[in-house]
This record gives C-alpha cells, structure tokens and sequence, in this order.
C-alpha cells in the first residue's frame, strides 16, 4: 500500500550546518534523505516509519573525490557512477568500481550514494564489503564536531550502527593502495544484473615470497551485518599459502559467519559458496606466487 504523501515533511538546508543544526535541535525527528533509492521503496510500500526528512543531495560538503599521499576521501554522497568514473578509484580500488558497476542499474547508479547505502545497513549491500577489504574509515559530522571511526566497527548489529542521532556521515577514507596488493571481489546472486547478492565476498592480501603478510576477508549476505572476517584473517596472516593453510582457514570462516535461509538462498548455500570464494581466492594467490616467484598485484 502506497504512502500517504501529505504525511511526509521534506525541508531543504543550504548547508551542512544548517542540515546539522536541524539534527541537534531535533535527533530522532529528522532523516537525511540522499539519493532516495532505499527510502522511495519504503515510501511507495507504505513502510517509511519516520515522517521528516532533510534533503542533503545538493550539500557541497559532501560532495567530491580527495586524494592525498596518503588516502582517498570520497564524499558521502558519491554515485555508483562516479566511482565507475574516477581514474583513481579505477586504477587503486578496482573492487569498489566493481561494487558499483554491478549495483541496481544505470538509474539507481546515478542516484544511490556510498552514504546511503553504509547507512541503510542491509547486510546484502555491495560496497560495504569492498569498502571493509579497502580498510575504510568513516567521517562522523555533528555540532559538536566530527570523529572518524574505522569502518569494520561502525555496524554493531541487524540495522544498528555506531551513529548519533545528530549526526550525518559526512566522509568515507581509503588509505592508498599498495601496487602489489591482490584485490578479489565476487557479487554472486540469482542473475548477473539486477539481482541481490546471496553471497558477496571482497579480499586483499599482500605476499611476501610464499607467505600472506597482510590479508583482510569481507561478506555481505553472511551475517546481520557486512563482516570483516578478523579471526579468519589472523589464521592465515604471516602464513605459508599451501593447502593445510587453506583448509584451516575454510573450517575457521564457518565458525565466523552466521549465514540464514531467506527468500534468496539457503544457510548451506551460503556457507559453502562463502568457502569455495575463499578457496578460490587463497588458490589464485597461490598460483600467482608459483607461476612468478613473487606476487603480482591485480
Ligand atoms: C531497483 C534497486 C536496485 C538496487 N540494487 C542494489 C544493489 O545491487 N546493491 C546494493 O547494495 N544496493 C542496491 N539498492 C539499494 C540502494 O540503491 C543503495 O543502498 C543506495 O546506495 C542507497 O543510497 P541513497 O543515497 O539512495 O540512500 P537513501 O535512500 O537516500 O538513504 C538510505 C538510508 O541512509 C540514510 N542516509 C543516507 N545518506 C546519509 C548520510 N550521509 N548520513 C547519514 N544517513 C544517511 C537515510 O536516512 C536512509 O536511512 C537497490 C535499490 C533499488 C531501488
């Protein structure tokens, strides 16, 4: 059943400060409204709770691509599509322009943000298991100021997350990417287009010889929230990559997430799709390592 639409109440700030006056005056009553690609589907199904919005898709502050030495920076309210655009996020963060290029279609590419789509919090969602692999950190904005949290902390259960009711997530950070760094990322779902992941898998890893000096493993579809797998990365971090390693880090990825049946697939799909990506991931790690004698990053 449609919403109805004179319930609603959409007010337009003209800046960041304006748009975090109205939070602090009022948490819990307001809702940024970015894109819309999440909360028009609630609207139209007569399933959007709150009554308040902000619109912050003309907000300058939350626009636009910063690079240093160091990081990346994107805005919050940055496209699938600039992403997919961007010659930096092409060359260093190739899972993220994956991510996006593999998100609804061109329409919601060109309407649904990074912002949003952290917010929402499905753990279905495509960029959040890019963005844990990538070591993401995200910038928390309020009146009374801002604070950056490592992104793999910030989701704390089912639709709960590290965020204050007076505050908007302002920035995402990418620390720059190693050239040598392996990067893995699978979306797996009914269709290759337009469909919701069942199992969504992002990885890196960096290999010094034969052995994993540095690796961080992502789900989506796994667990209430997008996982960064943190115990099965310290079984095979300073590792020899051979199969021992790669059987214990399978056993030890089925301790670590929580998959369930649902309208989209099964808990068993899940579970061994999620370790035939590890497999397959570990496996072309090793092969690189066999065929060069040193790793080639991708
Ligand atoms: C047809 C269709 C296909 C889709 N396909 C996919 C897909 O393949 N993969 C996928 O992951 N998602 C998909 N989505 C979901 C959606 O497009 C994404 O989650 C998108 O990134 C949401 O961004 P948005 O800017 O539109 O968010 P909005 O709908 O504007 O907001 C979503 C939530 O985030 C909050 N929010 C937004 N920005 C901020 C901010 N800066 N600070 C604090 N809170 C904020 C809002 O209050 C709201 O609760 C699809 C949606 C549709 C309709």
């Amino acid at each position: 059943m449609r919403a109805y639409i004179p319930d609603y109440q959409l007010v337009i700030p003209n800046s960041l400060a304006e748009a975090l006056s109205l939070l602090q005056s009022e948490p819990d009553t307001w809702k940024p409204f970015a894109g819309g690609t999440d909360l028009m589907v609630l609207l139209e199904s007569g399933k959007l709770r709150e009554r308040n919005y902000f619109d912050i898709w003309n907000l300058a502050e939350l626009r636009g691509v910063n690079l240093s030495d160091s990081h990346v920076t994107l805005g919050a309210l940055t496209t699938y599509t600039e992403v997919q655009c961007h010659d930096v996020l092409r060359r260093e963060f190739p899972m993220l322009c994956q991510a996006a290029g593999e998100t609804g279609g061109l329409a919601i590419q060109n309407r649904g943000t990074l912002g949003g789509n952290i917010v929402n919090a499905s753990p279905a969602a495509d960029s959040p298991p890019a963005l844990l692999a990538y070591d993401a950190e995200l910038e928390l904005t309020s009146q009374e100021g801002k604070r950056w949290v490592p992104y793999y902390t910030f989701h704390t259960g089912y639709k709960l997350m590290d965020l204050r009711a007076n505050e908007l997530l302002t920035k995402i950070r990418l620390p720059r990417a190693d050239p040598a760094v392996h990067h893995y990322y699978r979306k797996v779902g009914t269709r290759k287009a337009q469909a919701i992941s069942k199992v969504c898998f992002a990885a890196t890893a960096r290999v010094s010889g034969d052995r994993l000096d540095e690796v961080r493993l992502a789900f989506g579809s796994v667990a209430p929230i997008p996982l960064r797998c943190l115990k099965t990365e310290d079984k095979l971090r300073g590792q020899q990559i051979n199969q021992s390693l790669i059987d214990l880090a399978s056993a030890e990825l089925q301790r670590e997430i929580t998959p369930i049946d649902d309208i989209r697939s099964t808990q068993n799909y899940r579970l061994r799709v999620s370790q035939n990506l590890l497999v397959d991931f570990l496996m072309s790690l090793k092969q690189d390592t066999t065929a060069s004698g040193h790793p080639a990053g991708q």
